[in-house]
């Protein structure tokens, strides 16, 4: 049997042949996936590891697809998307997650229960595994500050639980998780006002869209912050804001952010990207550094 028919076969109306990317990217473009599954357990995810190891087949992980830019050739082989994983739990200070769970649900939970610690993280769009993979983070607070430990699947299907003391990681920074699925992870957090804990996340949305351009698709910050400075402002001092590629566009809201006014291709996004970083390095002399993903690129 072809690989897709055995995948078909396996995983039936959770297998999705050419699914269109555009569909479950923040950012609203990008090709096909060859095929886009949704497994629901670790054993799924296991079984899949060792077919795509059998098969010799390339594999993306996806959660929300908050942080990427699929190009417009789209993926090959599979997709394999969390967002059916998405239980959470609190016991006493520790709160629980599977890795499709939504960071904001996990901190809104976290903040209805009177814990502490992740309210100013209130908003980020994304899964917990998203958040693992890159130390999301906002208003000084980020994923792995008050974590406990992460589970995940090796590419050979073997189970890897990590605490915080056992990860490095910084600013937007992980190392070690090359290869990994995320499944799960737990927070200690602190008791704290309930009133003044759901003030703080109020504040937080406020604020958010206030500052972001969230009445267009986009995938959030195109850059990391390079040390002691903000993308945005070096950017804004270049005179970019509103810049336009084709139907990508540098906001003239938060020069942070590319939107996509509609119709936008990856190869748009990818032009004005380069164009921005050139611009920047020539009158600031600094490399900004993307913080989004390119999947799918040669
Ligand atoms: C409007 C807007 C505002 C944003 N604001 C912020 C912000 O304030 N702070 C911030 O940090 N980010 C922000 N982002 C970016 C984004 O929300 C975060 O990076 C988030 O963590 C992405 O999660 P995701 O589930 O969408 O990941 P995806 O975009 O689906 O994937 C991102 C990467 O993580 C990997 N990945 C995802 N899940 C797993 C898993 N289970 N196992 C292994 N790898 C996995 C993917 O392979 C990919 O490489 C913003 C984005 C938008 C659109």
């Amino acid at each position: 049997m072809d690989w897709l028919g055995e995948l078909k076969g396996r995983y039936q109306d959770r297998c999705l042949p050419g699914e269109p990317l555009s569909r479950h990217t923040t950012f609203r473009l990008g090709g096909p996936a060859e095929s886009l599954v949704f497994p629901v357990s670790q054993e799924e995810w296991a079984w899949l590891l060792a077919f795509v190891r059998r098969r010799g087949l390339p594999l993306t992980v996806l959660g929300h697809g908050a942080n990427v830019i699929v190009s417009d050739i789209g993926l090959p082989g599979i997709t394999a998307c969390t967002l059916r994983m998405e239980t959470c739990s609190i016991s006493g200070t520790r709160v629980r997650s599977e890795a499709g769970a939504s960071l904001d649900m996990v901190v809104s939970k976290a903040v209805d229960a009177g814990l502490g610690g992740m309210e100013k993280m209130s908003g980020i769009p994304g899964t917990v595994g998203g958040a693992l993979w890159i130390n999301a983070g906002a208003f000084g607070q980020e994923t792995y500050e008050h974590l406990v430990s992460y589970s995940a699947l090796d590419p050979e299907g073997r189970l890897v639980r990590r605490s915080k003391a056992e990860t490095r990681f910084g600013y937007r920074r992980v190392e070690g998780v090359e290869g990994l699925v995320f499944l799960s992870a737990e927070w200690g957090l602190s008791p704290d006002d309930q009133g003044r804990l759901r003030q703080t996340r109020e504040q937080t949305l406020r604020a958010r869209a206030e500052k972001q351009p969230l009445e267009y698709p986009s995938a959030g910050s195109v850059f990391k912050r390079p040390p002691g400075d903000f993308a945005s402002r070096l950017i804004d001092s270049c005179g970019l804001k509103g810049l336009t590629v084709g139907r990508a566009q540098v906001s003239p809201k938060h020069a942070g952010f590319i939107v996509n006014l509609g119709g936008a291709t990856a190869a748009d996004v990818m032009t004005l990207i380069e164009k921005v970083r050139e611009a920047v390095r020539a009158k600031t002399g600094v490399a900004l550094e993307l913080e989004q993903i390119p999947l799918g690129f040669k």
